[in-house]
């Protein structure tokens, strides 16, 4: 078989799936291999759901926007709330990014129905052979690919061949650990509770996106198209609580009367309960064996960069393979493939998300104070608030990775 134009990629998440499609698009044959299978694929726990305008400009790119859209909500505002106070402190609008961007506004649409869709895309794909039930094991590579050794749906044994392999099977990456490359970091003793709540909370003055500051008991609300119409409310948890107790159906239902005191019952959805990680990898690659996405780097929730700086680095890494594969560029691109995405991981997504979860949970009020007059001086002269957006969008780690070389 000739290798030199395929790709082996491990994951079938967002950030597996967009490189597929790019890379299959422009004419590459990619083997995806995917452990989940047809049975269970959508039966993913809640994850990723912002998708912020540069993320949607690629995804227009390959033909997933246009799913996705009337799947999602579009919500143009977000809203930074002061709960102790019960005060809305900031509202920033999308629309001050017009010239900046096609999409001057966030798609609020969950991840599993961004892989739905574009796993549908990448099955009718004559360029890409989706392997579900298929768990990737381990690999090798010589001069000329590499090797990667699965179990396959029947159970056996068996090995595949390309060029590269790109490791976008998430966070417990096996490639990384099998190139040795070190996950630097930290984890947050805390766990996130997450609620899916049937309740429309924009009846009290919130929108579609909300952060919330409480030196107790911090939150995020953000909404979700149905059916059935979901919000998803997010608070901190005590490292020593036990887990099952956190998520009895009395003690959900407890946790969000604190938030908004109601005489009858909410509509519980659904929970879950995650460890955040805040980590990027010491390198991206291993010659011919190349990280992406939360195989890469991980972070928490808040600001909603995961999976979109996943997507990033999948275009990043897709424009670059081709040139390599197409023999109009050396393997050396990929440095600064690492470059590039390393520089965004450590200085945007990492910075950002670090400093929005210690925003939230400030505890001493004079830099409470300080933070939320920052924030409602900074919403509310245009200027500012737009350069806020391009930071917060990620247009501007866009911008300044293009600018390295
Ligand atoms: C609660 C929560 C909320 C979040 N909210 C947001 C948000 O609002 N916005 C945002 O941008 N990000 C968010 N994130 C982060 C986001 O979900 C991830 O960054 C994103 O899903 C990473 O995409 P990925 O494709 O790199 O990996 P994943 O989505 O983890 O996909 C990896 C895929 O690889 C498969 N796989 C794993 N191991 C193997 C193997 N050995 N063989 C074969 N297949 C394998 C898995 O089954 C999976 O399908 C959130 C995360 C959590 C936990």
């Amino acid at each position: 078989m000739d290798i030199s134009h395929r790709v082996i990629v491990v994951g079938a998440g967002p950030v597996g799936l967009c490189l597929s499609l790019a890379l299959a698009q422009a004419g590459m044959q990619v083997c995806l291999i995917e452990a989940l299978g047809e049975d269970n694929f959508l039966e993913q726990v809640p994850r990723a759901g912002t998708n912020h305008p540069a993320t949607l400009e690629l995804l227009e790119r390959i033909g997933l926007y246009d799913k996705l859209e009337p799947r999602g909500i579009i919500a143009p505002l977000v809203h930074y709330w002061d709960r102790r106070e019960n005060r809305l402190i900031a509202e920033f609008d999308h629309g001050l990014l017009k010239d900046d961007t096609r999409f001057p506004y966030v798609l609020q649409c969950e991840r599993i129905k961004v892989v739905e869709e574009a796993l549908k895309l990448a099955q009718a794909h004559p360029n890409i052979e989706v392997r579900l039930s298929t768990t990737f094991a381990s690999f090798a590579q010589d001069a000329d690919g590499v090797t990667g050794r699965v179990i396959n749906a029947a159970g056996e044994g068996e090995t595949m061949r390309g060029a590269y392999l790109v490791s976008a099977e998430g966070a417990r990456s096996i490639v990384r650990k099998e190139l040795g490359i070190a996950f630097e970091g930290f984890t947050y003793p805390d766990r996130t509770l997450n609620i899916e709540v049937a309740y429309d909370f924009r009846k009290h003055g919130y929108t579609e996106r909300n952060y919330i500051s409480d030196p107790d008991e911090w939150s995020n609300l953000f909404h979700w198209k149905g059916p059935p119409d979901r919000w998803r409310v997010h608070f901190p948890t005590e490292p020593s609580e036990d887990p099952e107790a956190l998520q009895r159906p009395e003690a959900l239902q407890a946790r969000l009367r604190k938030f908004l005191s109601s005489a009858r019952d909410y509509d519980i959805v659904g929970s879950n309960l995650y460890t955040v990680h805040q980590r990027v990898a010491k390198k991206f690659r291993g010659g011919r064996a190349i990280l992406a996405g939360d195989s890469a780097h991980v972070n928490s929730p808040i600001g909603a960069m995961g999976m979109n700086s996943g997507v990033h680095d999948a275009f990043n890494l897709a424009d670059k393979l081709l040139k390599i594969l197409r023999k109009e560029a050396g393997e050396d691109l990929l440095d600064r493939y690492e470059r590039q995405r390393r520089h965004v991981a450590v200085q945007h997504t990492q910075a950002e998300t670090i400093r929005n979860k210690r925003r939230l949970a400030e505890k001493d009020p004079a830099v409470r104070r300080r933070n939320h007059d920052d924030l409602r001086r900074t919403a509310e002269d245009p200027k500012l608030a737009r350069a806020f957006l391009l930071r917060t969008s990620l247009i501007e780690s866009l911008r300044e990775a293009e600018q390295i070389a």
